[in-house]
């Protein structure tokens, strides 16, 4: 028999980021939203508490010092942090992605080296480069042509690698202390099989960031440019096997999937609650809005969509943890979580009419911060090929 029960201590998780959200979140990211300077939009010293409370470890075992979750764990925190700012739990989610790569397939010094200090150390903030100027949905697809995909390189030269080319929107490109990135060690053959991934410090010479993104929405998470010219890694920093790194990146693509799912999930939530409550109030025709049948049918449109939702991200996350990673599995849930928070943040705007659109009411944040959902982490088109078994390793 499946139970959809939560445990006492799911609940208390769930809980923990909930209040989290509420006391520090939610009180600051509408005025972090509006900084001219797309710089000066990550809110630093939240992000330390969140740091602090857990919540970038919620993947990293014990030992370490992190929770120890499987991805139905961080469902539960994602879904509560995405309800009170996108950015902020996307910026988080990419970070904690990015260990669980690190417990998959970093070697034993990798571990020892780095996942103490991303549970601890309250600035220690993970960004991952694949994508480039000339290669994005290309990153994710496999092609036996040589010319697709991306073209940073890395040489092996005696004991290190040298790393040259530029990646860019790179989540947390800017206020990242480790970034990972994907290299070829062959532009003469497939990208699939070339790719090696690399953990780089940002205080490595030859390594810089580039621009920082102005976007329309997502704004408390930096996205930025890396810039590899020259840039010498020892070779104890490679993830995984040389030429093996599309695995890795599988890896963190399961979990950002399902993350990412849940942050739609957490904002189509927060845009339902914000349009029923708004239908209750507001008045015409001598009747409130719900009252209205076109908008309580939009309104339990809005309501089964997220129930549907929730119970994919959920099943599909069970699954992960129990029979092991399936990247077009997690696939499912980010593709249709993301669709998902697109159609109810626009349903709300409807139901708010005018005032939806205004920079006053809190809608229009969220419309904007859901219309990424699906390009980010590969785009719904591209993630359908993984699904449907078009693309594979
Ligand atoms: C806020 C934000 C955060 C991001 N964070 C990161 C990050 O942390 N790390 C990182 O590496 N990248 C990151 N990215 C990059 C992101 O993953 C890419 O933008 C995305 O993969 C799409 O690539 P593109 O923008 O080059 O679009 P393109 O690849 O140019 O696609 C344009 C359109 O064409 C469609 N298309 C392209 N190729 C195909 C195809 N073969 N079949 C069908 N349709 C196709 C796409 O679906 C899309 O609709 C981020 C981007 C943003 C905006």
């Amino acid at each position: 028999m499946v139970d959809f029960r939560l445990s006492e201590e799911q609940i208390r998780l769930q809980n923990l980021a909930k209040d989290f959200a509420k006391k520090e979140i939610e009180p600051i990211c509408a005025s972090y939203d509006r900084k001219q300077d797309p710089k000066e939009c990550f809110p630093t010293h939240a992000f330390a508490k969140a740091i602090q409370v857990g919540l970038q470890s919620i993947y990293i075992p014990r030992e370490y010092g992190g929770m120890g979750l499987g991805d139905f764990e961080a469902s539960l925190v994602f879904e509560e942090i995405g309800a009170a700012d996108a950015g902020f739990a996307s910026a988080l989610c990419i970070s904690a992605s990015i260990a669980q790569a690190m417990i998959h397939f970093g070697t034993k010094e990798q571990k020892e080296r780095w996942l103490p200090k991303i549970c601890k150390d309250t600035d220690f903030i993970l960004g991952f480069g694949v994508t480039e100027y000339g290669a994005g949905s290309e990153a994710y697809i496999a092609s036996e042509d040589p010319k697709v995909g991306s073209k940073t390189t890395c040489k092996l030269e005696g004991d290190h690698y040298v790393i040259n080319g530029v990646k860019h929107f790179i989540s947390n490109g800017g206020c990242g202390k480790l970034y990972g990135v994907a290299a070829r060690n062959s532009l003469e053959k497939p990208m699939f099989g070339t790719i090696c991934t690399f953990f780089v410090d940002a205080d490595t010479p030859g390594f810089r960031i580039g621009k920082i993104e102005d976007k329309m929405g997502q704004r408390l998470m930096l996205n930025g440019e890396l810039i590899f010219e020259n840039v010498k890694v020892p070779k104890e920093n490679l993830v995984g096997q040389d030429g093996g790194g599309a695995a890795v990146l599988l890896d963190i693509g399961c979990s950002t999937s399902v993350t990412i799912g849940a942050i739609g999930i957490g904002i189509a939530r927060t845009a339902y609650e914000l349009a029923a409550s708004y239908a209750r109030k507001r008045m015409s025709g001598g009747k409130p809005l719900i009252e209205h049948e076109a908008v309580s049918l939009m309104l339990a449109d809005m309501k089964m969509e997220i129930d549907a939702a929730r119970s994919l991200l959920w099943r599909n996350t069970w699954l992960n943890d129990r029979d092991g990673r399936d990247y077009p599995r997690a696939a499912e849930v980010k593709v249709y979580c993301a669709e998902v928070s697109k159609r109810v943040t626009n349903w709300a705007m409807q139901i708010y009419g005018g005032l939806g659109y205004m920079r006053d009411s809190p809608i229009e944040k969220l419309v904007r911060d859901s219309a990424i959902m699906t390009i980010y982490d590969g785009t719904s088109e591209v993630l359908k090929q993984w699904i449907s078994g078009q693309s594979h390793l």
